[in-house]
This record gives C-alpha cells, structure tokens and sequence, in this order.
C-alpha cells in the first residue's frame, strides 16, 4: 500500500464523501505541491484560487506564528486591534468602506444579502436578482442564489428571493425588476460557471439600471477578488463602484475568513443584533489577511497577475490556433479558461499525472488560477506540459526538442 492509498483508506471510511478526492497532498511552497509519495507538481488550481500569495509564504507563516503565540481568538464582544487594521486596509483600497468579516464565502454573500434585505425592509423590497451559470455557495440561501441547478436538486424548497437573469444579457435584467426588487448581485468574472467575464456595456448597464430604480449593486468577488484579476477586484476592469462586495477565498493565504465591504450607502445599518459571527474577524484570520495583503502590495502581485496572466494568455492562444479541440481562451489576469469542444477532465486527469493541477469546470473548461507570484520558467513548464498532453489527447507526435 502507498502512503496515498493508506491516507485516501482512512479518508474514505471515515469523511463523508462530498468531493473525490485523486491525490494526498502533503507540503507546498509557492507554487509547486508534493504529494504523499513524494511526486511534485506545479500548483495552477491554487487552492481553487486562494492561494494568490503562494504556498506557505514566509510572511504570512511568520504573522500566522506570531499571532499564535500572543493571541489567537476573542470574542467579538471584545476590540481587537488586527480587525480594525484590516478593515481600515480594505477601506483604503475602495474609499469609505466598512467591513464585516465571516469565515467563508458562502456566510460573507449570506451577509451581504442579510444587509440588502435590511435595507430594503422598510419597502418591503427582498428580491435579488441573481445570474444564470452564477456561483455563491452551499448554504441554502446562497444555493438559491446560485444560477446552476445541480446545487439545488435534492435541496428543496429553496428560500425564497431570488430570481435568475442571463448573464452579459441587460435587457433580461431588466426583465426581472418589480416592486419587490432590492438587488442585483454577480460576479466580475464568473469562476465556477465556466471562467466567463463580464461585458463592459453590461456592467455599466447594471450599475445605470441600479441608480436609475434605487437597487444595490452587489459583487461577489470571492473567486475573483485579491488581485487574480490583475486588479485588486474584478469590478475595477469596469470602473463601476458597487454598493457592497464580498471576499474569501485569497484573503487569508488559506486561513479561513470572509469579508463584506460595504460602501456609504449600506456602511452604518447593521446595528448590534442584527448580524454576527463567533470566529469571524478573529485576531489570528486577521493577522493571516493582513500579511496577505502587505504580501500582494510589497511584491506588486496585482501588476503580475496582468503580466503574468498575458503570458499564459499568449501561451494558451497558440494551442487555439494549434489544436481542433481547443476553441476558445477566456478570462481576466490569472483567471483563465481553456476552452474544449468536449469534456475537460480527462486532460485534466492527464495533466495533473504528469505534474500539472488544474481544474475541469463547466464540463468543458480547463480552469487555470495560479499563485500570482509564479515564475517564468514555471509558466514555461505547465504550457510544456499542457501541450504535450493536447498532443497526445489529439493523437499528433509530438516533435522532440533540440
Ligand atoms: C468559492 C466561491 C464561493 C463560496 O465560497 P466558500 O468559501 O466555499 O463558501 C462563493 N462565490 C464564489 C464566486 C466562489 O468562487
């Protein structure tokens, strides 16, 4: 028996089994992973995009082991000075903005459209108009926000309060808007639903439509906020300020925390009793986001999220004009989707056994979302790798390099 098949036994018999789970990983460091029997691969899920700074980064391991020893949780009925300094750091980066901070993505949109509904009590205005191919999360409500049916079913009934409109599509928004109405809520560039960005036009549609019926616009940057994008959040590639948006993933380097950033409109209405977490904002996340953050800013990640996300774009590019079964290249940044005209995760599989980890998403995408800090040399390896797979997933002999 391997170690991974002693480890995946354990594992099988004893967690219930949510994901299938292939390899047992045991160390990482930038972005390169090892697994338990001592096989190496290059990192290009990441976490499923939390793991902006790198596996393990020295600053972030060494403000995790500092906050550790000192203090690691207080309540919230206490001040914690980490908080506030993480809240004033995401303040800094959208002006005016209040925080809120949970422990996942799921509770952050759970917050935000808590908030959205607060808001809209007075009126008697709950309903949020959500996208087809979206993703927001597992709990119920953010289920019922989620535009893709597969997470319902078996679920039912679904909270109410939510309705679905085509995304890049205003006129089916539009659709959607009556009296009820408090929100439109999306994602810049939606990850799960197949790597699919936003328009331009739409975007700025939405945010016209939002001031023109008094509806909040709400992002949900949670796959891609923390400078993936090659902005600090996607809704900056459209210049449009939202009312609220929500973070998780990337925050914490992969200690868990969520966030919801709320701007002047939404800032001063939670009052207490409205809305709390146990764990949420604690000294010890916050430390971990904090590092994050001084991480992304003091290496200039978000300048290489764009540059290196060319890079592979270009890379990528060249497979669209090289091979039939690849047809499309899409994304923002280090947010990229490979696109096949036919299921993605047998490529996937194949890559991934010869030291490749990326993601099959939407049936036929090769989701791609590495450390922002990657090298060079290691974009040069995972394209060598993804087109000697292509090759033989095509059945073309490759030529040897001299
Ligand atoms: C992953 C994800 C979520 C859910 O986050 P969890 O931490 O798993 O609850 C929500 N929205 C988007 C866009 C995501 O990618």
């Amino acid at each position: 028996m391997t170690k991974t098949e002693e480890i995946a036994a354990l594992f099988n018999q004893n967690v219930m089994s949510t994901y299938c789970p292939g390899r047992a990983l045991v160390k990482g460091s930038g972005t390169r992973v090892w697994d338990a029997d001592g096989n190496v691969y290059l990192d290009f899920a990441a976490g499923i995009a939390v793991l902006n700074t790198g596996h393990s980064h020295p600053v972030v391991v060494e403000a995790i082991r500092a906050q550790a020893g000192k203090l690691m949780h207080v309540s919230n009925l206490y001040y914690t000075e980490n908080q506030a300094r993480l809240a004033h750091k995401l303040g800094e980066i959208i002006p005016g903005a209040k925080s809120f901070f949970c422990n996942s993505g799921a509770e952050a949109n759970e917050g935000m459209v808590k908030l959205a509904r607060l808001w809209g009590s007075e009126e008697g205005r709950y309903e949020v108009i959500c996208m087809r191919n979206s993703f927001h999360g597992r709990t119920l409500a953010t289920a019922a926000a989620t535009g893709q049916d597969k997470v319902k079913k078996g679920f039912e009934p679904m909270p109410a309060g939510f309705v679905h409109a085509d995304f890049n599509d205003l006129e089916s928004v539009k659709a959607l808007v009556n009296d009820k109405t408090v929100a439109v809520m999306l994602e810049a560039v939606q990850g799960e639903g197949g790597v699919v960005p936003a328009d331009a036009e739409f975007i700025a549609g939405i945010r016209a439509l939002c001031d023109e019926k008094n509806l909040l616009m709400l992002f949900d940057e949670v796959q891609c906020g923390m400078g993936r994008t090659g902005n600090w959040f996607g809704f900056q590639m459209f210049g449009v300020e939202p009312d609220a948006f929500t973070l998780a993933k990337a925050l914490g380097s992969g200690f868990p925390i969520g966030a919801v950033v709320a701007g002047k409109k939404l800032n001063e209405l939670f009052k207490p009793g409205h809305h709390a977490s146990t764990f949420g904002g604690n000294p010890l996340a916050c430390a971990a986001a904090l590092a994050t953050i001084k991480v992304i800013e003091d290496e200039e990640l978000v300048i290489a999220a764009a540059e290196k996300g060319a890079l592979i774009r270009e890379g990528l590019e060249q497979f669209v004009e090289k091979y039939e079964h690849v047809t499309a290249v899409r994304g923002a940044g280090l947010m990229l989707g490979m696109v096949l005209d036919q299921p993605a995760k047998p490529l996937v599989d194949k890559m991934a056994e010869i030291g490749l980890l990326t993601l099959a998403t939407a049936e036929n995408v090769v989701r791609m979302l590495p450390p922002l800090n990657l090298k060079d040399n290691e974009i040069e390896e995972a394209l060598e790798i993804m087109d000697d797979c292509l090759a033989e997933m095509h059945g073309v002999e490759q030529e040897e390099e001299a």
